[in-house]
């Protein structure tokens, strides 16, 4: 099959696939550790998901108040209702703070307090003394681009350290040898057409989420998952993919999002009655409770006839009582975006707003160093070699069943860094390559050939479509196991309808048409592990909230899923213990308790 196909080969001591803030954080880590290192993106880095986010990042800085990284540690937690790993999230709010003054360093231009120190805004689930003080202003932001100053600053610093990039380079699969090692990828060049082999010691997936999967996302259309569904076909797990964030505020339609931020600086949400029915379902903390809550509070809302509009369909954000001035310094972006996707002047009238698909709490199974694990014997794990992921990409698990805002660009440093230190604990620079086994990168290539070549007659979009639609219906905020099941069989028609997609352009340079058929096979798989994982966890934890199953059951369920998926789109299942001891002795684990906010 090869041979039909010209194959570039290169080698390196690590490869890093994907350039968001967690790829770009470690290629840069990678290079400074004199590592010889390639990183590979279908986008331009400045182009990846990261660019998006506005609100922040985290870290008890205490700049514009008292702060403690354990009371960081202890809204993680709980955020994560129990399910992240404690380990992983003491290492994760222990370095936050070390993690945003490096970036400060690198060159991001934080906005500032009048002393002239990083400033920092409440954010959802973000609290004091350990839930029992006042929100905590704990969240770091240039403006409302924070995710935009930090990725032009991490690529800036890549350059600086002479990492190497293949830019519009699309990853297609993994490479794995037969003792189940992953020794690097197969990816196609979209500008030439030539298929390239990066052979490495070690591979770093930071390929970000698959919000794509829905119809209504806040995600940009590159974040199909490609990473997890290359681990899924390596025969490899994923690691609990019913965890599926929707943000309280995307714009009702459009998807695009309002950050959480509007309401750190005391926007606040209304029914059709004008009333603030936030106080009704989180008295203490209000519109600053963790986003499966306000999500949920929405959604009844809209339920009960409350929603606002014609069509009672949506929800009012409100920022029209704040300073215009504060608008223009703090959130110049949202009053552009409400502009243009909403026709409001954020100064006069309210956002109409919907919760939407925004994070993926799963994928690669990691440990907090950044390497691949997988379930052995119930309740321990193993390293894959040659492989870690970073990221949204990973699972590490720090979020947990709900993700708290502004931790995720935390984890994407703290962890991405981490990885960059792991590998040059265990790969040493310039060391030979074991030999390949002989049809090593074949069997991506003789995937990429058949989709290249379908002509089944079902076009690409109109299956995605399909899907997307399946996932929003029927995988959404509030789930039953009936509406699952219907869900189930839905989704198992389309990935029988797949095996007939139509690729109407053949060549190889440019092919969006191809690169889109591509993605769609990953995010397939995805839908079907997430909703058959979803299906399978009968219990309710932060975003999965079962109605049939309304309460968290921490008994029979506080532990991880672990799913696999077969070429038939079957999935199994293992599960691991969710890891309630802390790294050290600054600081006690916390015991599960009611969430309530
Ligand atoms: C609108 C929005 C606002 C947000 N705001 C915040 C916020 O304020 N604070 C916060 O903490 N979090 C926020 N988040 C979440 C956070 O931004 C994301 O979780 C995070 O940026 C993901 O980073 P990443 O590096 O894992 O992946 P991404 O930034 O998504 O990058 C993925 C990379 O992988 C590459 N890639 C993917 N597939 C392939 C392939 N097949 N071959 C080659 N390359 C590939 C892409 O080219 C890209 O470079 C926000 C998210 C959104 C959508």
């Amino acid at each position: 099959m090869t041979k039909a196909y010209e194959i570039v080969d290169h080698v390196y001591d690590v490869l890093v696939i994907g350039a968001g803030g967690a790829g770009l954080r470690a290629t840069m880590g990678l290079a400074v550790k004199g590592l010889k290192t390639a990183c590979i993106t279908k986008v331009f880095p400045t182009r990846s998901h990261t660019v998006a986010a506005q609100g922040g990042i985290s870290a008890a800085l205490g700049n514009m108040s008292e702060d403690d990284w354990r009371w960081h540690m202890y809204d993680t937690v709980k955020g994560a209702d129990w399910l992240g790993d404690q380990d992983a999230i003491e290492f994760m709010c222990r370095n936050a703070m070390d993690a945003v003054v490096e970036l400060e360093h690198f060159g991001v231009p934080f906005s500032r307090t009048p002393s002239g120190k990083i400033y920092q805004r409440p954010f959802g689930g973000m609290t004091t003394k350990y839930g029992e003080g006042p929100p905590a202003q704990r969240t770091a932001a240039a403006a409302d681009r924070t995710g935009h100053a930090i990725l032009h600053t991490l690529y800036q610093q890549s350059l600086k350290h002479d990492a190497e990039f293949f830019i519009e380079y699309f990853a297609i699969d993994l490479i794995m040898d037969p003792d189940g090692a992953c020794r690097g990828c197969v990816a196609w060049n979209f500008d030439d057409g030539t298929l390239h082999r990066f052979i490495a010691h070690m591979t770093v997936i930071a390929t970000g989420g698959y919000g794509r999967c829905y119809f209504s996302c806040t995600g940009a259309h590159s974040q199909t998952g490609d990473g997890n569904a290359m681990v899924l076909r390596a025969g490899l797990p994923l690691e609990d993919m019913e965890f599926i964030q929707f943000h309280p505020t995307g714009i009702y339609g459009a998807g695009c999002l309002i950050t959480e931020g509007v309401r750190g600086e005391g926007g606040y949400v209304t029914n059709s009655a004008g009333e603030r029915f936030m106080e009704r379902y989180a008295p203490h903390v209000k519109d600053l409770a963790s986003r499966d809550v306000v999500s949920r509070s929405m959604t009844i809302e809209i339920r009960e006839g409350r929603g606002c509009g014609p069509l009672k369909d949506h929800i009012h954000l409100h920022l029209e009582h704040l300073d215009p001035a504060i608008i223009h310094q703090r959130l110049p972006g949202i009053a552009e975006t409400a502009r243009i996707f909403a026709n409001v002047d954020v100064t006069k009238e309210p956002i109409p707003v919907l919760p939407t698909v925004h994070y993926n709490m799963g994928g690669v199974p990691t440990n907090y160093r950044g390497e691949a694990v997988i379930p052995v014997n119930g309740d321990k794990s193993r390293v894959v070699p040659g492989l870690m992921a970073v990221g949204e990409a990973a699972c590490v698990s720090v979020h947990g069943a709900n993700r708290l805002g502004s931790n995720s660009l935390l984890d994407l440093v703290v962890f991405g860094r981490a990885a960059a230190e792991r590998c040059a604990e265990v790969v040493s620079a310039g060391a030979p390559q074991k030999p390949l086994p002989r049809d090593a990168g074949d069997q991506a290539v003789a995937r990429l050939d058949k989709t290249r070549h379908a002509k089944g007659g079902m076009p690409t979009a109109a299956l995605r479509l399909e899907m997307q639609q399946i996932m929003q219906n029927f995988c959404a905020v509030f789930r039953t196991g009936e509406i699952l099941d219907e869900g189930r069989k839905k989704l198992s028609q389309v990935w029988e309808k797949s095996g007939a997609l139509q690729v109407g352009d053949r060549s190889m340079i440019w092919n969006s048409d191809l690169a889109e058929t591509l993605e769609f096979q990953n995010l397939i798989a995805q839908a079907v592990v997430s909703i058959e994982a979803a299906a399978n966890r009968k219990e309710s934890r932060g975003a999965h909230a079962r109605e049939d199953h309304p309460e968290r059951d921490d008994v029979n369920w506080m532990k991880h899923t672990f799913t696999w998926l077969d070429d038939k789109g079957r999935v199994r299942f293992d599960y691991k213990p969710v890891t309630q001891t802390t790294l050290t002795n600054e600081v006690q684990s916390f015991p599960p308790k009611a969430r309530v906010y």
